[in-house]
């Protein structure tokens, strides 16, 4: 079966990299001839709306998935009329995720907790729902803001006008600072034929609005309840096949959500090597309509994203445990380049190695066990 993905980052790289040992052939459109996916698969360089090259995929291709949200739900949906080329997850699940607007009234209309917010289209509007919501705020761009780009701590009134005059123009929304105890995301994969796995509960630590840290599984049954429901609840919404993935403050041991993503997520990396089967493995097998494999861990995982920079391996490497990931990108501040996962065989002896492995990085993170 050949698998079109919309997108050649390095979440498409390691769908590939999990999808040849089970004999799927792979399609990639990225914009740039240097995305990381095309050192493993054909990969064809083009806008994410270029009809002619989306047509060609769908013609090419019985399944279209996509490695970010960030494509066109009109122009995927214009490129495979007619062609019976399925797209999966769902345009509708693609569209929500796009938008936090969306998704803030998504989590509400499902009654997922979520963050007090308000859409923002003016100055004016901006005002009044600081005056409402109350500072600190955080005020977003509906769209395109990933890894803390497009959105801004807002902790007064100076701040307030300095995040204007640098995000207006685009739709906005401003919600609560969430002064929360930790972060947690909640990853499930949904079979075409409707079966559900839901992956172990993973706590997550970001720097600067970046994933650095996460860990699974992480031990929190109440909260991994809380985080299962919520991932039922969405998946069934959506009539969903593939992997979701949505991230969590964690407040008062109630989860508040975020975010979701309709795809392979990074806060999903570590179950390469500590899960029976992978997000990756398992987003292919569920879109291609195939039976889903265990999301049991294999032992208790750490994962660490290698940002701006891949410190030198043989340092890596000689942790015991230790895997690493490199993306082929070349270097840039704040880009993710790489990431390594550390399995041991305890939650105890997992902290005491990504502890070492943090000071091998020189990396300081709060509330690291
Ligand atoms: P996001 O792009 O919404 O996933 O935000 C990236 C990171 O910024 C989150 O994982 C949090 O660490 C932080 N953040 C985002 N929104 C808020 C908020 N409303 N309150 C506190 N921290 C936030």
């Amino acid at each position: 079966m050949k698998i079109g993905i919309v997108g050649g980052g390095q979440l498409g790289r390691m769908l590939a990299l999990a999808g040849i040992p089970l004999g799927f052939e792979f399609l990639f459109l990225d914009p740039s001839a240097e995305a990381p996916a095309g050192a493993i698969a054909p990969l064809r360089v083009g806008a994410f709306t270029d009809q002619r090259e989306l047509r060609r995929l769908a013609r090419r291709c019985e399944v279209l998935s996509f490695d970010w949200e960030n494509v066109s739900v009109a122009a995927l949906r214009a490129a495979t009329r007619g062609t019976g080329t399925r797209i999966a997850p769902a345009l509708r699940a693609l569209h929500t995720g796009q938008d936090r607007l969306a998704e803030k009234r998504l989590f509400e209309r499902l009654k997922i907790p979520t963050t007090r917010y308000a859409s923002v289209a003016s100055r004016a509007a901006l005002w009044r729902a600081a005056a409402r919501i109350g500072m600190p705020g955080v005020l977003k761009t509906r769209r395109l803001g990933y890894d803390g780009k497009g959105q801004r701590v807002i902790r007064d009134h100076a701040a307030l006008d300095a995040a204007w005059r640098s995000l207006g123009g685009v739709p906005l929304l401003y919600e609560e600072y969430v002064r929360f105890d930790s972060e947690v995301s909640g990853l499930g994969v949904r079979a075409r034929d409707g079966r559900l796995a839901l992956y172990p509960l993973v706590r997550n630590w970001h720097d600067e609005g970046i994933l650095r840290l996460s860990m699974a599984p992480w031990q929190a049954p109440a909260l991994e309840r809380q985080a299962h429901r919520h991932l039922r609840t969405v998946l069934r919404e959506f009539n969903y096949t593939g992997l979701l993935a949505i991230e969590f403050f964690v407040r008062g041991g109630q989860l508040i959500a975020n975010e979701m993503a309709p795809r392979v997520h990074n806060s999903g990396h570590w179950s390469i090597e500590g899960a029976t089967t992978s997000q990756f493995e398992n987003h292919l097998r569920a879109i291609a309509g195939l039976p889903l494999g265990s999301v049991a861990p294999t032992g208790h995982s750490a994962m660490i994203n290698l940002i701006g920079q891949i410190p030198a391996r043989a340092a890596l490497l000689e942790l015991p445990g230790l895997h690493l990931h490199d993306y082929g990108k070349s270097p840039r501040p704040g880009r993710k380049l790489g990431h390594c996962t550390l399995i041991a065989p305890s939650a105890v002896e997992r902290n005491r190695r990504t502890r070492a492995l943090l000071r091998v990085l020189g990396l300081r993170l709060a509330g690291v066990p």
